[in-house]
């Protein structure tokens, strides 16, 4: 698999999808410009290897002081590119830097630590080993559009404390917000430390075909499997946080209206532009018409971003993501969906309104399919049995959650969920809360993201093994009767024969003078 040759000096174009506005080009790296910046990176990752693990959190501890100290820049470029208000881009991306940064570092002091062996001592006389984490090298991290700062930074602070230089590949739709991140970054960081490359999928291809030691990808599962497949051929760790089609449950015990505000929250967090966003609800059918009257009434009050001013929430982010949510709201109505509110775009640039729609089947692609749109199928279940089998009926499982009073009920409804993160009463928040694996099963891909679990990708287990070198090692040649002994005492130690460590001692001496006669 070859990447197709890229047209030189190409530049990156796009506009302000709540405005339409043109925003300004940024050149796309030549497939030359990307083996560059890997063995740039390369160069840089030695001396940045060899420091102590405090002197790299002190350089990460600078980084996260200077983005936030830089919030309003920040936020501009995001806004600008995603067309997302500043204040959701704030919240949402840069509010949690900190926390972020937090748990990679004492994530890092824990699954960084050396770990001594004990063995034992009459086995293994004179030994001992030790398992140190060595970092992979040059890695590859490649993102979506969805959050341009976020999808990088929960992965670039484990993969540089752990020693390694990094390679950003953002998406085409937000280049801006990547380079922003490497100019913080080439602020505290040696340079070339952090690399980053511009282009299309072409390049993340061309990225990976070069020489790079790891890869972490965040996106789609037809791209996460590609990746998968390259990484595959090339040997190398590679972590996939693919799609998702995240499914609520809302129990008639439930609090009605919490509940509508979270799933409301959760369903249009981002214009529903989140791998987590709940995309189904299955509601029980005895509270069903009040639960979608509210959730409507909400929903309808929701501004979208026209550019100006305070919104709840943005435009879709490029044209691709806008038919995908046209095409998946008008199938669900020609097989009979009804549409309680929205169904249609805003009319400002990539806007659409915010989208309920009732008396959704399984057969619907808005319920199969991840729409990754301000839109929520909501399909009436007869208990609370058939929504947890309808919720597993499905191609993902990133998050899933159970909305209802009964919090013992909940927690053992949300544990027979197929996803990686369960929740009770609460969706897709543990996305900000580092401490915490975010991973999933299925085709959301088994990669790990956050936690000391993530680490894997970024460090390698080393055995460190030092024989003091005094004796030959019994079992070594000749092959004698002494031998089959020591293999029959040894069997008998395991089996709890305490005589069996008296025969043991006397059949070592035998075989070390044995072999060193040998030997002689
Ligand atoms: P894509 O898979 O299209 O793109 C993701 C990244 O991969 C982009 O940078 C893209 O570049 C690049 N890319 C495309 N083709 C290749 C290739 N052959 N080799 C290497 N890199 C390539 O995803 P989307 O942009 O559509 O992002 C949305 C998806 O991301 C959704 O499915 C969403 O659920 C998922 N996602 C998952 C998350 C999780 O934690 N599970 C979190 C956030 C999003 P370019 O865009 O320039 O083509």
């Amino acid at each position: 698999m070859t990447a197709e040759p890229l047209p030189r000096a190409d530049v990156i174009e796009s506009t302000n999808p709540a405005t339409g506005a043109a925003l300004p080009p940024v050149p796309m790296s030549t497939p030359s410009e990307v083996a560059d910046t890997i063995a740039r990176a390369r160069a840089a990752q030695a001396g940045w290897a060899a420091l102590p693990l405090e002197e790299r959190i002190q350089a990460v501890k600078a980084l996260v002081r200077r983005m936030l100290e830089r919030q309003d820049e920040a936020t501009t470029v995001m806004s600008g590119e995603t067309g997302r208000g500043k204040t959701e881009c704030m919240m949402s991306e840069l509010a949690s830097i900190d926390a972020f940064g937090k748990m990679a570092i004492s994530a890092a002091r824990e699954a960084l630590a050396p770990h001594k062996v004990n063995l034992p001592k009459l086995e293994y006389p004179g030994k001992r080993a030790v398992v140190e984490l060595v970092p992979r090298g040059v890695v590859a991290i490649i993102a979506p559009w969805n959050y341009p700062l976020g999808n990088f930074f929960k992965s670039l602070m484990p993969a540089l404390l752990s020693g390694n230089a990094v390679v950003l590949k953002p998406s085409e739709h937000t280049p801006r917000t990547a380079v922003w991140l490497k100019e913080q970054c080439d602020r505290v960081f040696p340079r070339d430390l952090v690399g980053l490359v511009q282009g299309d999928g072409r390049v993340g291809q061309l990225l990976l075909e070069g020489a790079v030691d790891a890869v972490v990808f965040t996106g789609s599962v037809r791209t996460g499997k590609k990746v998968s497949a390259l990484a595959g051929e090339r040997l190398i760790p590679c972590s996939v946080e693919l799609g998702g089609k995240d499914a609520a449950i809302v129990l008639a015990d439930c609090d009605l209206d919490r509940t509508v505000a979270g799933i409301g929250y959760w369903a249009l967090h981002n214009a529903g532009q989140n791998c987590a966003a709940i995309e189904r609800v299955y509601v029980e059918e005895a509270i069903a018409d009040t639960f979608v009257k509210r959730l409507g009434r909400l929903m309808e009050h929701l501004q979208v971003s026209t550019g100006e001013g305070l919104s709840d929430l943005g435009p879709l982010q490029n044209r691709q993501q806008l038919d995908i949510v046209r095409r998946h709201v008008q199938e669900a109505v020609a097989q009979g969906a009804v549409t309680v509110c929205g169904g249609e775009p805003t009319g400002h640039g990539l806007g659409y309104r915010p989208t309920l729609l009732d008396r959704c089947t399984q057969a619907m692609t808005v319920v199969s399919e991840e729409t990754f749109g301000p839109v929520l199928a909501v399909v009436r279940v007869k208990n609370a049995e058939e929504a947890v089998r309808l919720a597993n009926d499905s191609a993902y499982g990133l998050n899933g959650s159970v909305w209802t009073r009964d919090i013992e009920r909940g927690e053992a409804l949300a544990r027979r969920l197929e996803v990686g993160v369960a929740l009770v009463n609460n969706h897709a928040l543990t996305g900000i809360m580092p401490e915490m694996p975010w991973t999933g099963v299925k085709d959301t891909g088994p990669g790990v993201a956050s936690s000391k679990y993530a680490y894997h990708t970024f460090a390698r287990p080393r055995t460190v093994f030092i024989d003091s070198g005094k004796d030959p090692d019994p079992w070594w040649f000749p092959v004698n009767p002494d031998l089959d002994a020591l293999g029959h005492a040894l069997i008998d130690r395991s089996l709890g024969s305490f005589m069996a460590t008296f025969r043991l001692l006397g059949l070592l001496k035998k075989r070390v003078a044995a072999i060193r006669k040998l030997a002689n």
